[in-house]
Formats: C-alpha cells, sequence, structure tokens
C-alpha cells in the first residue's frame, strides 16, 4: 500500500495529518506524561491553552485535543524565545493557521509581512517557494521551512534555464512570473505577479516597457485567465497547479445542482470554463473578503481544502459546500515539524547570493505596484481569448 496521507473524512478535514505507510498510522499518539517531557499535556499546558480550543472545535475531536495541546503551548513558547514569527497561508490546516500562525493570508499578503516583521526567525506555514520569497526578501533573518518535501507543481514545472531560453526565444518581450516558481526562475524575471494582482502587474509591466505582450509564466489556466480581463496578449507556460486544475466546469453545474441557490467562488488558477461558471473569481484573499463581506448562505470555494475551514472559523453563519481538493505539498507541514524545525533549526532556506539580488528585484518590482484590489478580481463573464502556450 505504501505511505499516504490521510486527514479527511467524507470531503472534510477532520484532524492532524496522519502519516499511513502499509496501513499503519505513525503519528500522532498522546505520549505518556513521562515520556512526553516538555509535550506533556500538564495542568500548565492545559491553563494555556484551553481558551484556544474553541477555534479548531469543528475540526480537532475533544479528545485529540490533549495531543494537539502541547505542541501548540511549545511552539507559541518557542517563537517567544527565539523572537519568530510563523507566516500561514491559507491553506494551512486550521490547528496551524489558527493556532500558531502570526500573520495568515496569501502569498502577496505573507511576503509583504515578510518585509514587515522584526523577528529574527521566520517559519514558512506553507510551502517551499514561498520560505524562498521570505529569504529573498529577508536576507538577514533566518527562514525555514518546515518539510524540505512541501513543493508544488506549479514551481517544479520550470526552471531558470527554462527561463533563459523563453528570453532567447521572445527577445524583448517582459517575462512575468508568479511567485509559486522558485529562486532562479525569478531571478530570470522582470517581476513577479500573484493571483491578487496578476491583471495589475501586466498591464503595469507593458505600460512601463512601452509594449503590448507579456509572457506568464508558469500557470497556463491564471495566464489565460488573465489574458480575459486585458487587451495586453499573453503568451504562456504549460504549468498547471494540481489541485486548481482538478476542478471541472461539470463539477460546477453539479454542485449547483445538488445545492439551490449555492455561490461559487472560483481561484483563477482554475481552469478559464470553470472561472466562466463561477460568480466571483479571485485569490483566496479575495475569496476570504467576499465571504465575510457579502455573507452568502451558503458558499463553495474552489480551491484547495483548508482555505474553506479556515474561512468557515471566520464566517460561522456561512454553510461551505466543500468540494475539497487537498494540496499534498501544503499538508506535509504540520505542527510535529514546525516545532521540530523551531527547537532544531533545521532546513534553513539558504540562497545564493547573485540569484537572491535579482530574484529581489522581480518580488520587489512587484510589491511596489499600488493596485486597486478591485482589479484582483477575474470578471467570469469576459470572452474567452486565445493565448499561446509554449
Ligand atoms: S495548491 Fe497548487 S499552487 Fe498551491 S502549493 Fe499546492 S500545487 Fe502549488
Amino acid at each position: 500500500m505504501g505511505k499516504e496521507l490521510i486527514n479527511w473524512e467524507n470531503g472534510r478535514w477532520i484532524g492532524q495529518t496522519l502519516e499511513v505507510e502499509n496501513g499503519v498510522c505513525a503519528v500522532p499518539s498522546i505520549p505518556a506524561k513521562d515520556e512526553a517531557g516538555e509535550l506533556a499535556y500538564t495542568d500548565e499546558v492545559k491553563a494555556a491553552t484551553d481558551h484556544l480550543y474553541d477555534d479548531v472545535k469543528d475540526f480537532i475531536p475533544e479528545f485529540e485535543w490533549p495531543a494537539y495541546a502541547p505542541l501548540v503551548h511549545a511552539i507559541n513558547k518557542l517563537k517567544r524565545q527565539k523572537n519568530a514569527v510563523i507566516l500561514a497561508h491559507n491553506y494551512m490546516t486550521p490547528d496551524i493557521f489558527n493556532l500558531v500562525g502570526d500573520f495568515r493570508g496569501d502569498s502577496l499578503g505573507l511576503a509583504i509581512e515578510a518585509t514587515k516583521t522584526k523577528a529574527d526567525m521566520i517559519i514558512q506555514g506553507g510551502v517551499h517557494f514561498m520560505a524562498e520569497t521570505s529569504k529573498i526578501l529577508c536576507p538577514n533573518k533566518k527562514v525555514f521551512i518546515p518539510s524540505m518535501r512541501a513543493g508544488c507543481s506549479l514551481a517544479s514545472s520550470i526552471t531558470g534555464e527554462d527561463v533563459k531560453l523563453i528570453k532567447q526565444k521572445y527577445p524583448g518581450i517582459p517575462i512575468v512570473t508568479y511567485v509559486n516558481t522558485s529562486a532562479d526562475v525569478k531571478a530570470e524575471s522582470d517581476i513577479c505577479c500573484t493571483s491578487s494582482n496578476a491583471v495589475a502587474i501586466v498591464e503595469h509591466i507593458t505600460k512601463e516597457r512601452g509594449v503590448n505582450k507579456v509572457i506568464m509564466l508558469p500557470d497556463e489556466f491564471l495566464a489565460k485567465n488573465v489574458a480575459k480581463q486585458t487587451d495586453v496578449q499573453v503568451i504562456s507556460w504549460h504549468g498547471r497547479c494540481e489541485v486548481h486544475a482538478r476542478f471541472s466546469a461539470q463539477d460546477v453545474r453539479d454542485m449547483r445542482a445538488a445545492n439551490p441557490g449555492v455561490v461559487v467562488l472560483a481561484h483563477p488558477e482554475c481552469p478559464p470554463e470553470v472561472v466562466s461558471e463561477s460568480d466571483f473569481t479571485g485569490s483566496t484573499k479575495a475569496m476570504s473578503d467576499y465571504v465575510g463581506d457579502h455573507k452568502p448562505g451558503k458558499v463553495i470555494l474552489l480551491t484547495e481544502c483548508s482555505m474553506s475551514d479556515n474561512v468557515a472559523i471566520a464566517n460561522p453563519g456561512t454553510d461551505f459546500v466543500r468540494p475539497c481538493n487537498l494540496c499534498p505539498h501544503m499538508k506535509r507541514v504540520t505542527l510535529e515539524n514546525i516545532y521540530e524545525c523551531l527547537k532544531n533549526e533545521t532546513n534553513e532556506i539558504l540562497i545564493d547570493e547573485d540569484m537572491r539580488d535579482k530574484a529581489y528585484d522581480a518580488v520587489m518590482r512587484m510589491i511596489e505596484v499600488k493596485f486597486d484590489p478591485i482589479k484582483g478580481h477575474f470578471d467570469p463573464k469576459a470572452k474567452e481569448k486565445f493565448i499561446k502556450v509554449i
């Protein structure tokens, strides 16, 4: 049977990520008090954490709380001792997102927080490219990723060498690179973008360079969705997010039929035909804001599973239908490996200085572009456009 990760039931996350090998569950168990040391569920831990349980009571069964509370307590103590912060992406499980995350948000929000924090250490609650982005922006801080296996199908679809070849083939056309890429790819790019600001960045860089064409790397679907919102011509790469690419237009129609009146929000990494079937399309932050502002009775977020769990905690009045596509990379980050990483300072992110310098320019150019957040929303009804995919 091999190794698998389980943490959901009936399409819904129900507790801590469990690594199962050949049918045997490796973690977690509640350690006996005398063996557990600083991870024992003592009266002190109970007193310090009881008030936190309410935030995650829908996701962590009460009998499992004594396994979580000592880790949460130890992580929060270590953060204070080491002047560390945890940047938690919206796709982190609710225990990480709500109980130990210091800053929570989408890639853009976390990158901006990385530039502002006074902490000495950053633990990235997210995947490897996000930790690299933090290191690119904060060369003098120690940046760690709890699991080196927390990758991304988009980031692994392209290398810096690929970008050099693209530049030779298309000289003079600005390269706009999604932040979901490795540092060597960013270093070869003119400017980065996120799903919040992609349309604004494409329009900004083409205006600045006096051209009407960009190369958008590496997400084919994001590029196609951006192309629908602008007159700029877009050339793209063939990368895909393995989570969002799984949604289909038929899925949306079936979910609507099963849930009359439901509001469908889609992430722009979804295929364009899925975006066309949605009521609203935007970044994870835009989706979260939409639910907070519009308070729909029933909603579907076409994105990674944990996003619905986290937005549901903040919006108890909304009923969430959870189609649940899980990102295996995001789920490699757990309370256990955050604790190990903080305690032993393992998995530090190191980047060659020349590469970091070039990647810094591409990321900072993005951060400096001021844009109207409404510009970050994608009109689902916009007409599809043909784009070249290389
Ligand atoms: S959800 Fe998609 S884009 Fe995000 S880390 Fe996972 S594979 Fe990459």
